[in-house]
């Protein structure tokens, strides 16, 4: 397109409006970074425990405070461990007594249970401080890990280290409900502990639902997991919400080009597409069903589309809004994945035809269910965690908001990752004899060592595919105007 022509396109249309800031959805007018009472920042992590975004906002606005919290709140779960330690050795299990089944527990004093932390070399005094000092760089650890997770859910633009020590400062605010699980669900272990010492005392049976209690409350501890991952998310997300998103020029949505002076009815003078695909809301970027009606038809259909025609999903998904949607498609696919990997698994004990009672089958389901939906929704972030780093790298995203919401629809993969290595499995199951055979007489290799070499291909295999997906779906959003 020559130069004349785009002059007299500026002339025709002076006054294309600046759109951004009128959108749905976005903030009226940006709330200043205001600074925040030290003590809601300190204290943030159990004063809004129910309330993550809250907290994360608190946090994330007085980073020094919010760093003296985490060193507080792993403190206080050391502090916890420890306690729970002594209580749980005030009554304990006499073995020098008798070997009958009465008589047997005898009880310490606080004291004399604490002094049980005492090693051949040291006291329990330094016993404790290790513990806590020990808690504490955990904590720390931890924070910076989960931090980096985190970080495309915190980072919208700027500067990515400045996100960054936010990031870590609002993972770390996850010891203030950690620290009460902790309590919670190690007071259960010692409640269950002295219930047992306390029926082999009297010597009573043992009741109908004390063999679940142990499986019961591992369950618990990866249930507390689970919700505290969830809390991390809200707590990111609060973490952002006085940034709007920086006011931009209306953009080429495939090239980029600046089309702030661009009659809204012509072309791109650089890549030459209609600029109503850029301009208009109607025209590309209509939005996706799921982001109107929220069923499980629209989710297979996302899910459907986005494996197979990504890019067609991408061109029209609106960026600047609807990201909640977003994270509520990665929340569904891993509800889906725990459910059919339960199914999967009691699918295997039938084909092996193993008779399993109903606390097996308990157990079978509860944990089938609850572990793959972890495991997926924290593969889902590692992988974005890494897709991030490439994204600030390589500098493709000018809009850094987009990332985080084209990570939440790629775990449309983690389905198709589950489908792989479920099939994988299932190969096992069905055709573990015949494999066994043919790997042995043709090509020399003990079944359990290429099994290994399988896997040990396929994980940078499905990581590289993940990776150059979720590339591409930034290179498709990266100009959204809506
Ligand atoms: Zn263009």
């Amino acid at each position: 397109m020559s130069d004349a022509q785009s002059e007299s396109e500026v002339n025709a249309t002076p006054d294309v409006p600046i759109a951004i800031a009128i959108l749905p959805g976005e903030p009226k007018s940006p709330t200043p970074d205001g600074p925040i009472a030290w003590w809601r920042a300190m204290f943030g992590p159990w004063f809004y425990m129910f309330r993550p975004s809250k907290c994360g906002f608190a946090v994330s606005r007085s980073p020094w405070f919010g760093m003296l919290s985490i060193l507080l709140g792993s403190g206080l779960i050391g502090a916890t461990s420890v306690l729970l330690f002594v209580l749980d050795g005030l009554r304990y299990h006499n073995w020098s007594l008798s070997v009958n089944n009465t008589q047997q527990v005898s009880e310490r004093t606080f004291v004399e249970s604490w002094s049980m932390l005492a090693t051949p070399e040291f006291s329990p005094v330094v016993t404790t401080i290790v513990i806590l000092v020990f808690a504490v760089v955990w904590g720390l650890v931890g924070s910076i890990v989960l931090g980096w997770t985190l970080l495309p859910v915190v980072h919208r633009f700027g500067g990515a280290f400045r996100s960054y020590l936010r990031s870590v400062v609002v993972a770390g605010a996850v010891v203030g409900p950690a620290s009460v699980l902790v309590a919670a669900i190690g007071s259960l272990v010692v409640l269950v502990n002295d219930m047992r010492e306390q029926r082999w005392a009297t010597g009573t049976q043992e009741l109908w639902y004390e063999e679940y209690l142990e499986g019961g409350t591992v369950w618990l501890g990866f249930l507390a997991a689970g919700l505290l991952f969830f809390w991390l998310v809200r707590a990111g997300i609060g973490a952002r919400t006085t940034d709007v998103l920086p006011l931009q020029p209306l953009r080429c949505d495939e090239c980029g080009y600046d089309l702030t002076h661009v009659s809204a009815d012509g072309r791109c003078s650089e890549c030459g597409i209609a600029t109503a695909h850029s301009l208009d809301l109607s025209a590309r970027r209509v939005g996706v069903e799921w982001e109107t009606s929220v069923t499980l038809a629209s989710w297979l259909g996302a899910n459907r589309t986005l494996v197979f025609q990504p890019t067609a999903f991408y061109q029209q998904l609106t960026m600047r809004k609807g990201e909640g949607y977003a994270f509520r498609f990665a929340f569904w696919n891993c509800i889906a994945i725990g459910v059919a990997s339960c199914v999967s698994i009691l699918g295997m004990f039938i084909k092996e035809e193993r008779n399993f009672g109903i606390d097996e089958f308990v157990g079978v389901t509860s944990f089938g269910f609850l572990v793959p939906c972890i495991v997926a929704w924290a593969i889902n972030f590692v992988v974005g965690a890494i897709a991030c780093v490439f994204a600030l790298f390589w500098r493709i995203v000018p809009v850094f908001a987009h990332v985080s919401k084209v990570l939440q629809y790629e775990s449309s993969f983690l389905l198709v990752i589950w489908i792989y290595f479920m099939g994988l499995a299932w190969t096992l199951v069905l055709f573990d004899d015949w494999m066994t055979k043919f790997l042995r007489d043709f090509l020399g290799v003990y079944f359990f060592s290429a099994e290994l070499i399988f896997v040990l291909i396929s994980v940078p295999a499905l990581l590289i595919i993940w990776l150059r997906r979720i590339r591409r779906a930034m290179m498709l959003t990266r100009w959204s105007n809506f």
